[in-house]
């Protein structure tokens, strides 16, 4: 199968909602809506460094494109569409069948086409950008959060690390337990709704990515802030509260992966239900830095950081 054949196959697909042009020219032809602001991101997936070479296809497809729309959702956009550049050793066609069908199935529940890509011989890697929109001045940065607000995160945080955890042969867990934060791992849930929900009422937000502390800590650089977390309100998956509590702390607050929220707020703020849980963790003060608390309210000397490619 040539390259050709392999795009046509496995990635085109008939134009849609405000799509003028897909797959199959020299570029796509997007419809901006009036009034609206372009919102764009890229994230590459690069084999060994993201993912293992024996994940099944269908979750790399999915999560590829999940942390991309888990950008859109961390600035409140709503996805028009993506691109898909793709390096692969060779054409093994029950992976790509595998892989499109994760990631399409995804773009379909999000509404988000895509409209066009790069395919070529290579070392497996994925890069995928993502464009949404957001009303003109409506997006949600990191900026703009102001001591007073409090820190608010969605769903769970650190199943994805107690999955690496046990990959890494670092921790323990069989059966349904594994399975459970396996999925949390390789199909990650992008808040894209909540992200929409949250414009004008978050006053900054962010997905976490390389674990809380280090995300958070992006938001407090550009608002120029600081924050008191309580360690021990972190949401967590049962299977991760049966864990050791330094395990616990460890993952919740330094995991990565988990492509949550973490938004900031003013005290009543009345928040969305889009059917996502959401915990406050902590509270945003005019002191610079990063203070961690228990839930007595005692420091807790930590020591962990979040995920940094060039760092040990
Ligand atoms: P060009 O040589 O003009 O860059 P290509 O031959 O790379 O075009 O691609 C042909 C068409 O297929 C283009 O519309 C491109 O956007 C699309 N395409 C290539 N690879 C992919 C892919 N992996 N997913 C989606 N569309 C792709
Ligand atoms: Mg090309």
């Amino acid at each position: 199968m040539g390259e050709f054949d392999l795009i046509r196959r496995y990635f085109q697909r008939p134009a849609g909602d405000g799509v003028e042009v897909g797959v199959g020219d020299d570029c796509a032809v997007l419809a901006p809506t009036p009034g609206a602001r372009w919102l764009v991101s890229s994230d590459m997936l690069v084999e060994g460094r993201h993912f293992l070479s024996t994940v099944d296809p269908a979750r790399l497809g999915h999560k590829a494109l999940a942390v991309n729309l888990s950008d859109l959702a961390a600035c409140g956009a709503t996805p028009r569409g993506f691109t898909l550049a793709l390096a692969l050793p060779r054409v093994d066609e029950a992976w790509l069948a595998g892989f499109s069908r994760g990631l399409l199935a995804l773009a379909d529940a999000h509404g988000c086409p895509l409209v066009g890509g790069d395919t070529t011989q290579g070392p497996l890697n994925l890069c995928i950008t993502v464009f949404g929109e957001a009303p003109a001045g409506q997006a949600l940065l990191r900026g703009g959060a102001r001591a007073g607000d409090e820190v608010w995160v969605s769903g769970t945080l650190g199943d994805a690390r107690l999955a690496l955890e046990v990959f890494r042969g670092t921790a323990a867990l069989a059966g349904d337990g594994f399975e459970a934060v396996r999925a949390a791992m390789e199909r990650p849930a992008p808040r894209v709704a909540l992200g929409q929900a949250l414009r004008g009422i978050a006053t900054s937000a962010i997905d976490v990515s390389d674990g809380l502390l280090g995300d958070l800590g992006h938001i407090l650089a550009a608002s120029r802030v600081g924050a008191r977390i309580d360690a021990d309100a972190l949401p967590r998956s049962a299977v991760l509260a049966a864990q050791p509590l330094a395990l616990q702390r460890q993952c919740g607050l330094a995991g990565g992966d988990d492509y949550e929220l973490v938004f900031t707020a003013p005290p009543g703020a009345r928040l969305p239900d889009v059917g996502v849980a959401l915990t406050r963790i902590g509270t945003l003060e005019a002191e610079p830095g990063l203070r961690v608390v228990d839930a007595r309210g005692a420091a807790l000397e930590h020591g962990l950081r979040s995920f940094d490619h060039f760092r040990a």
